[in-house]
């Protein structure tokens, strides 16, 4: 009888994709799998029909009671636990096949039900290795007084954390700080004692790993990119607009810029302009993701100025949601205006699409300073305000001027590491052998 997995994902877009991918990656290695969600955000099982799918009852409701979604993942590892404890131990009972519980590091919850039921743990870190380490000099910046950020020295590199400034450090905006370092220390406040696996690989953080392993004394399997490894598939909790491949395939070779600020990032309707105008005004064609209730006080696109769509005409093309992957994959797209949440930044970089970056919230900064100033694939928006005049120049750098071409030439080079690690014998290839071994010994 096949062993079973039971994978605990945290219900944001960003962290259902990866988990769900590793999920395929063990299925195709013999194991079963076994989805307990938040009714919150469900994912759609038709969209896995080898998986079984086990809602818990969360008391999070449609989330609108919370304060921020910071809030609602404190709330949601309060009020699982004891329903997934109760759920997973009458399945032992009848079944005895759970080999462990894989849970995303901030569900730290499952951690507690898998003590209880006596099966081990692992944790999925959704987010690159270098954030982590930002994370654990959290403590001594605070004592120092550093955060809260202090505007004069935003720019000022963080002692130790080379390369970020204090504006890259990882600070979530997705509710207050209060929240932000409860989940921060409700995550990292037991000593390690299970294992990480991470969505990242030798080539992109090498000595990141090598540090952060030193200080975690618990084996790691750094076997990204994730989605490089699992059989195709979508976990969108929106439908995809296919009609976006359709308009790409009328274009040219690495001609169109894809703009895109992934699942959770917001603007308001003054933004909106200043992107249209910047975007319009570069002359590039470009693709263009804005999600249904990212612009606030707005229900999709109504507030877009008014002569913006015949002044655009068939350059641009607005979708709610795209096929991200397959989009960054199609040879039309020739770079990638990008949020750069961990997930975009991977399905990137493993297509050799270079990026303009400007990060919303959290390790998106830390990302970007990776990818501007470290992988040099992408440059950085750098102003406080969006401002179409930048805008246009940085569409125009990337996507026109020689120093795009060869941010492009170091892109596709990072994309051939990549294939490398993911390939028979490469490093991250090597990581699930020993990531199926170490879970087929239980
Ligand atoms: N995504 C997508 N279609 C879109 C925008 C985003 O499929 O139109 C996917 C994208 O491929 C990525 C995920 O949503 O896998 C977003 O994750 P990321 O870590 O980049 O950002 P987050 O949404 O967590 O801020």
């Amino acid at each position: 009888m096949p062993r079973r997995v039971v994978l605990v994902p945290c219900p944001f877009q960003g962290h259902i994709n990866p988990m769900l991918q590793l999920g395929a990656i063990l299925h195709s290695r013999g194991f079963s799998i076994t989805v307990a969600h938040t009714q919150y955000n469900s994912p759609d099982p038709s969209n896995h029909p080898d998986f079984s799918f086990l809602p818990i009852p969360d008391g999070l409701s449609d989330g609108q009671n919370f304060a921020s979604l910071l809030n609602l993942v404190l709330a949601a590892n309060v009020n699982c636990e004891s329903p997934l404890r109760e759920c997973l131990a009458e399945k032992q009972e009848q079944h005895g096949d759970i080999a462990c519980i894989i849970h995303d590091i901030t569900m730290y919850f499952a951690e507690a039900v898998a003590n209880h039921l006596k099966v081990p743990s692992i944790n999925l870190v959704t987010s690159n290795v270098s954030t982590t380490i930002a994370h654990n000099a959290f403590p001594s910046l605070l004592e120092k007084g550093h955060i809260p950020l202090q505007g004069s020295t935003l720019h000022d590199p963080v002692p130790e954390l080379h390369p970020l400034r204090f504006k890259d450090l990882p600070i979530s905006r997705l509710g207050d700080l209060e929240a932000f370092f409860q989940i921060l220390v409700n995550m990292y406040k037991k000593k390690f004692s299970s294992p990480i696996i991470w969505n990242t690989m030798d080539c992109l953080e090498q000595s990141s790993l090598t540090q952060r392993q030193q200080q975690l004394q618990v084996p790691f399997f750094p076997i990204g990119p994730l989605h490089k490894l699992a059989p195709p598939s979508s976990s969108s909790l929106l439908e995809e607009d296919s009609s976006c491949i359709t308009w790409l395939d009328k274009h040219s070779p690495k001609s169109v810029i894809y703009v895109s600020w992934g699942s959770l990032a917001c603007m308001d309707a003054k933004d909106l302009a200043e992107v249209a105008w910047g975007l319009a005004n570069s002359n590039q064609p470009f693709l263009w993701v804005v999600r249904p209730g990212s612009v606030r006080g707005s229900q999709w696109i109504e507030q877009l100025p008014e002569t913006f769509m015949d002044t655009v005409g068939e350059r641009c093309h607005i979708v709610k949601w795209a096929p991200q992957k397959e989009v960054l994959g199609h040879r039309a797209v020739g770079g990638f205006w990008s949020h750069c949440g961990w997930n975009s930044t991977l399905e990137s970089i493993s297509e050799g699409v270079p990026m303009i970056c400007r990060p919303y919230s959290g390790d998106q900064r830390v990302n970007t300073r990776y990818i501007s100033h470290v992988w040099k694939v992408g440059l950085e928006l750098e102003s406080d305000e969006l401002e179409r005049v930048e805008i246009e120049r940085a569409v125009r750098r990337l996507m026109v001027d020689g120093e795009g071409e060869e941010m492009r030439q170091r892109a596709m080079e990072l994309k051939e590491k990549v294939d490398i690690c993911t390939s028979e014998g490469g490093s991250s290839n090597r990581a699930l052998k020993e990531l199926v071994e170490y879970i087929s010994s239980f």
